[in-house]
Formats: C-alpha cells, sequence, structure tokens
C-alpha cells in the first residue's frame, strides 16, 4: 500500500494510532498541512476515525477512492453511514467489545442515583454524617421493574444484569425480539410500567428526544432514568423541568445534551449522577476498541470484508 492509501482523521487512542502509523502508514491528517487532502485526497482508499470525529458526506466526497472507514466507537449518529453505502464503501465500528463496561457503569449510575452514593460521599467528606446524623432513606432496587429502552447488544448487556438483581424486565424498540423479556410497543407504557427506564438507544434524528415530557411524567415521582446511550434521546428542558417540579425520582446520565459539561440546574441536584461520558472508558476495553479498529482494516486488506460492519 503507498503511504497516503490510509488517512486517519484524528487521534484515536495510544494503541490505534501507533498500529495505524507503524503497520498500516497511516497520514495522520491533523499532523498534514492545510492543503493535505486537496493534493491527496484522489489517493485514499482506507479511512481510519472515531465516533467523536465522524466523518461526512463532504469529506468522503474528497475521497474518490475511498473503499473502506474503520471507525472507533460504538454510535454512529457522526459518520454519514448512507452516503458511504451508497458508494460501496465498507464502514467498520467497534461493537461487543465495549457491552460489559457500558452495561456495568448503567448498573452503576443507577444505584447511584437510587441509593444517592454520590450524595451520600458528598456528605460524610463535608462532615455531615458526624454533625447531623444519618442520611435520609432512599430507594430500593432489587426486585423492582427495569424498562429499557433500546434492547440492542448494550441493552441486552443491561437486561441480562437485572436478573441478577431479582428484577422483571421489559423494553421498547423498533420491533419485538426473540428474548425472555416483555415488549411494550409504546414508550409511555414502558415507562409508566417501569421503576427503572435506562436508555440504550443510538442517537441521530430518529431517536430525538424520544423520552418526551409525557414519558418523562409516564415514569413518575418515585421513576429514575438512566441514560447511558446519547444525550439527544432525551429533552434535557423536559428533564430538568421533571426534576425541579419533583414528577421525576432522579437520574443518571452519562450522556447529555451539549457535552462537555452539564448545566447547573442538573449539577446541583443530590437525586442525579452525572458521569462524563465513560461507558467504555476502561483500560482494558478501549484497548480491545482501538485494537478492533486496526483488526478491521487488516480484514479488508486480507479479505475485502472488515469483521464489524456497520448494516443499515
Ligand atoms: P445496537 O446493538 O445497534 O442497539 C441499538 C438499539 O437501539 C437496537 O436494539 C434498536 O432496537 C434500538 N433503536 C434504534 N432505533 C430506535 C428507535 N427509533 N426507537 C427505539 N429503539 C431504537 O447498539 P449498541 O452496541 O447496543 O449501542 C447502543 C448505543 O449506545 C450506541 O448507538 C451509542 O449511542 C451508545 N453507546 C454509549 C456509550 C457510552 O459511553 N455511554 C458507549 C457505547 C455506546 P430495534 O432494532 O428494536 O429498534
Amino acid at each position: 500500500m503507498a503511504a497516503s492509501s490510509l488517512l486517519q482523521l484524528a487521534p484515536i487512542g495510544p494503541l490505534a494510532d501507533r498500529l495505524l502509523r507503524d503497520n498500516l502508514g497511516a497520514v495522520r491528517l491533523w499532523e498534514e498541512e492545510a492543503d493535505w487532502l486537496a493534493r491527496h485526497g484522489a489517493g485514499v482508499e482506507l479511512l481510519a476515525t472515531s465516533v467523536r470525529r465522524g466523518c461526512d458526506a463532504a469529506m468522503m466526497a474528497a475521497l474518490p477512492q475511498l473503499r473502506a472507514i474503520s471507525s472507533w466507537g460504538v454510535g454512529y449518529d457522526t459518520l454519514d453511514v448512507e452516503a458511504a453505502h451508497a458508494r460501496g464503501i465498507q464502514v467498520a465500528n467497534t461493537p461487543d467489545v465495549l457491552d460489559d463496561c457500558v452495561a456495568d457503569l448503567a448498573w452503576g449510575l443507577l444505584i447511584a442515583a437510587a441509593r444517592r452514593i454520590s450524595a451520600s460521599d458528598r456528605y460524610v467528606r463535608a462532615g455531615e454524617w458526624r454533625d447531623l446524623g444519618g442520611f435520609p432513606l432512599t430507594t430500593k432496587v432489587s426486585g423492582k421493574r427495569l424498562g429499557i429502552l433500546g434492547l440492542g447488544r448494550i441493552g441486552t448487556a443491561i437486561a441480562r444484569r437485572g436478573q441478577g438483581f431479582d428484577m422483571q424486565v421489559r423494553y421498547n424498540g423498533r420491533s419485538p425480539k426473540d428474548v425472555p423479556y416483555g415488549f411494550e410497543a409504546s414508550l409511555v407504557a414502558l415507562a409508566e410500567w417501569s421503576d427503572f427506564l435506562v436508555v440504550a438507544c443510538g442517537g441521530g434524528p430518529e431517536t430525538r428526544h424520544l423520552v418526551s415530557a409525557e414519558v418523562l411524567a409516564a415514569l413518575g415521582p418515585r421513576g429514575i432514568l438512566v441514560n447511558i446511550g446519547r444525550g439527544s434521546v432525551v429533552d434535557q428542558a423536559a428533564l430538568i423541568a421533571a426534576l425541579e417540579a419533583g414528577t421525576l425520582g432522579g437520574a443518571g446520565l452519562d450522556v447529555l445534551q451539549g457535552e462537555p459539561g452539564a448545566p447547573t440546574a442538573l449539577c446541583h441536584r443530590d437525586n442525579v449522577v452525572i458521569s462524563p461520558h465513560v461507558g467504555s472508558a476502561t483500560i482494558e476495553t478501549r484497548e480491545a476498541m482501538e485494537q478492533l479498529v486496526v483488526d478491521n482494516l487488516h480484514a479488508f486488506l486480507r479479505e475485502g470484508r472488515v469483521l464489524t460492519p456497520i448494516l443499515r
């Protein structure tokens, strides 16, 4: 392969960055002159990117020989998959290897929001345990009802963990699946039934604000929302309004609209737990994701097919 055949749009991580450069001769666009694309874009056949950086139709148009895109991350709301497929370009992401960690974090947030772990930690550190006495009672987790929006790979891993907590599990999505969990065709009905509603679907226009004011009202003053999918799936203004009015019990959020950062209206609430979009952010899982970015490109070069294509 000519050195310019593989273009990397942005840093991915230490392992992937090293392997892409050393083993596949990647050109790092961010280290090149501003006119690199105009001068060399016609020679690019492979592209490495990430869900953070994405790849839009305009970028693809600048790469007329492009044959495959390998993207780090499982979401593809920043990749124009339709434009790629229309040109016969294969697009790969890094699914499966992160399911356990994202599901673990969803449960961490669920328990932390219900049992107010962050708030009670602050209580102890501020000396209030000593000065004021016991912490207020919180909400039981085990044996409750778990609703999942988007029973995909991660949603299924979350559901499986629910069984360990003796929970009943139901889900909502575009269609029912052959699984041992009940399907609710209406998200409002699922929220009404649920004690905990976990968002595990991806972002993009199709899922924007699926968790609306009506859904949050159905979840109710004792219900807890957990979002590890995408910030755009939840109507954040409605979420803040529901928390302020006391019509929603609490929230555990790994993803937010307008991230990075979180609105003060969420930050100052003790019934809200926020993590900085770290669902997959463990040493083991990030390494596996980076390796898969590289493996997808090797497989394409060897067999003409990426290992984990995005199929739409
Ligand atoms: P997946 O296997 O493709 O599952 C996505 C699920 O979303 C599918 O089961 C699908 O269900 C559902 N869905 C899609 N469109 C929908 C709609 N309009 N209404 C309701 N449900 C819909 O993907 P995954 O690997 O589980 O990942 C899911 C998402 O998690 C990613 O897209 C990403 O946004 C997010 N994620 C977050 C982190 C983090 O760090 N917090 C890390 C990784 C991934 P149906 O087919 O039944 O519609």
